[in-house]
């Protein structure tokens, strides 16, 4: 396997992870025979500062012609005062309209070891296991009629839930292809019961499903959805649904897990998919070596699995996290009584050591 990929580490702690994240991608190629590529860019206020704008011309070419992009985060106090149109955060507006990442994955699992970091009770979170498939090009965020317009009374504000057949087909199959490499379970989200467009949604997936008999599916409206998620998290496997309830479903199941640090995202488009953790810039730790590197990490193995279709190297970097953490090394914002403490870079080395 040859593959190019674009890293982009971007702003505060996103330097000093996703080196961390690539050591392990090396490690990876070298352990399995691949030829992985490594091309740096500019993204966010680093760019702001070097260029004048937060995502390069260089930096999205970079993109659109790499197999996998690997990003830290982007923003800080430094860049907030600017106009919205040049924020650090809209280079990520940008790759994910340019690259069409139409679907965000993020898995919630909890590393038996780290229960105690959850705000919810051990015997409810204890095995939990579930990714949540979001819908990120469509729906009330992007439809038509939308804005704020004048009335005789006052004011009137619109936004309009629009998704079509081809959108909701594309979406399902990352689902049901998501779930053939897990339990084999979808629980497809919508409000069916109020929403047309939820009507058509649930319709289409189950259509979708005729070409998936090994994956079982199930439908859940979203507000018992999002209680379920609190009361039992343990029946779900994979959950996909649009993008304004995956929007807040998939912040809900990140924190069962209780650590930001430690969960990673993939969004998926027609060609190259972007890797990231779910957390930003962290300015208020940058620079000084105590950023968890674990989440990135796990994002470059969803890298591994998602987009190179490496399966077997992208285990093997979780086998490596998980027995770093069995072994007891700790960053900052896991610590517990008797854990041993370290830093990013001395976290990266010890999954490295692992992993080899
Ligand atoms: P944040 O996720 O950066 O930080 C929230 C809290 O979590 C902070 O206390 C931080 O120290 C901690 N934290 C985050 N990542 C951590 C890690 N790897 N290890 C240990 N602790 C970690 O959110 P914020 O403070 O609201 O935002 C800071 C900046 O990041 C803002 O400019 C925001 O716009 C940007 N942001 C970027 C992205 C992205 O690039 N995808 C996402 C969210 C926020």
């Amino acid at each position: 396997m040859k593959a190019q990929i674009a890293v982009l580490a971007g702003d505060g702690v996103g330097k000093e992870i996703v080196p961390e994240a690539v050591k392990l991608l090396q490690a990876a190629a070298e352990k399995f025979g691949h030829t992985l590529t490594f091309v740096p860019a500019l993204v966010g206020g680093s760019a702001i500062d070097a260029v004048g704008v937060p995502l390069p011309d260089e930096t999205l070419a970079l993109a659109k012609s790499s197999d996998a992009v690997l990003l830290g985060a982007v923003g800080g106090p430094k860049w907030e005062g600017l106009d919205y149109k040049i924020r650090p955060e809209r280079a990520l507006l940008g790759l994910r309209e340019q690259l069409g990442l139409f679907a965000n994955l993020r898995p919630a699992k909890l590393y038996p070891m780290l229960s105690d970091a959850s705000t919810l009770k051990r015997e409810v979170i204890e095995g939990i296991d579930l990714l949540v498939v979001r819908e990120l090009t469509g729906g009330i965020y992007f439809g038509k009629p939308k804005g704020i317009e004048k009335t005789q009374e006052g004011e009137r504000g619109i936004n309009t839930e629009v998704y079509t057949t081809q959108e909701i087909q594309r979406i399902a199959k990352v689902a049901f292809e998501a779930a053939r490499k897990r339990r084999r379970k979808v629980t497809s989200v919508d409000k069916a019961n109020v929403l047309e467009s939820s009507e058509l949604w649930r319709r289409v997936v189950i259509e979708v499903q005729r070409g998936y008999p090994d994956v079982e599916l199930s439908h859940m409206y979203v507000d018992n959805c999002a209680m379920q998620l609190i009361r039992n998290p343990k029946q779900f496997d994979v959950l996909v649904t649009s993008n304004l309830f995956g929007d807040i479903l998939s912040d809900e199941a990140a924190m069962l897990t209780g650590s930001i640090g430690m969960l990673p995202s993939a969004s998926i488009g027609v060609k190259a998919g972007m890797y990231e953790p779910i957390h930003g810039s962290a300015p208020d730790i940058a620079g000084k070596n105590v950023a968890n590197p674990i989440a990135t990490i796990a994002s470059a193995a969803m890298l591994l699995s998602y987009q190179l279709r490496l399966d077997r190297e992208a285990e093997a970097i979780e086998q490596a996290i998980r027995k770093t953490l069995e072994q007891g090394y700790r960053t900052k914002d896991i610590q517990s009584p008797g854990s041993r403490l370290v830093g990013t870079v001395e976290m990266g080395d010890a999954i490295l050591n692992n992993f080899r």
